[in-house]
C-alpha cells in the first residue's frame, strides 16, 4: 500500500519550492565566481543552477508531496523566487528597478525554465504515486494516524494511543488488497 501523505501539508511543499528558489537565486553569483575560480566558464555555474539544482528541487519536493497542482504552482513559485532573489542582490531597492534593469537581469531562459520544472515535477508525481499518495487514511480501515484497525484486539490504537469506537474496530474490513502494491 502506498504511503499516505497528509493532504494538509501543501503549504509546506509550496514553502519548500519558494525557499529553494530564493536560496539558489541568492547563491547564483557565488556559483558563477566559483566556476570562474576553478577554471570553468562562469556561465556553467548558472547553467548548473538552472539545469541541475532547480530540477533536482522540483523532483525532491514533488516526491515528498506528490500532487500535480503543487508541482505546477511550485515550479512557478520556485522560478519567481529565484528571479526575485537575483534582482534583490543586483539592486536591493525594488523602487528603483527599471525596465532595462529587469530585462538585463532576467535571463530569457528562466521565462520558459519554469515549464521544464513543472514537467519534471509532473513526471515525478506520476512515478511517486507507486509509493506515496497524498490522501487521508480510510476511516473504515485505519486509525487517523494510518494504523490498520484490522486485527486490533482492543479499541485503542497502539500507534498513537487514540481510544477508538469499539464497533469501528470490530467492523473494520481487512486492508484493501486492490490498492496494495507492496
Ligand atoms: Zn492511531
Amino acid at each position: 500500500m502506498p504511503r499516505l501523505i497528509d493532504p494538509d501539508r501543501w503549504p509546506l511543499a509550496l514553502a519548500a519550492y519558494t525557499f529553494a528558489g530564493a536560496i539558489l537565486g541568492a547563491l547564483l553569483p557565488t556559483l558563477q565566481t566559483t566556476a570562474a575560480r576553478i577554471g570553468i566558464r562562469p556561465g556553467l555555474g548558472a547553467f548548473a543552477c538552472i539545469n541541475l539544482f532547480m530540477p533536482l528541487v522540483a523532483v525532491a519536493v514533488a516526491f515528498a508531496y506528490p500532487r500535480f497542482w503543487t508541482a505546477w504552482l511550485g515550479a512557478i513559485l520556485m522560478t519567481a523566487a529565484l528571479i526575485l532573489a537575483r534582482l534583490c542582490i543586483a539592486n536591493p531597492n525594488p523602487l528603483t528597478w527599471t525596465l532595462p534593469f529587469l530585462a538585463k537581469s532576467i535571463h530569457p531562459i528562466l521565462v520558459i525554465a519554469w515549464l521544464g520544472y513543472a514537467i519534471v515535477g509532473t513526471g515525478t508525481v506520476a512515478v511517486a504515486s507507486n509509493w506515496r499518495r497524498v490522501d487521508r487514511p480510510d476511516p473504515a480501515r485505519y486509525c487517523e494516524c494510518g494504523y490498520p484497525l484490522y486485527a486490533l484486539t482492543r479499541p485503542r490504537c497502539p500507534e498513537c494511543g487514540t481510544i477508538l469506537d469499539a464497533r469501528r474496530v470490530v467492523q473494520s474490513p481487512p486492508p484493501d488488497r486492490t490498492i496494495s502494491k507492496s
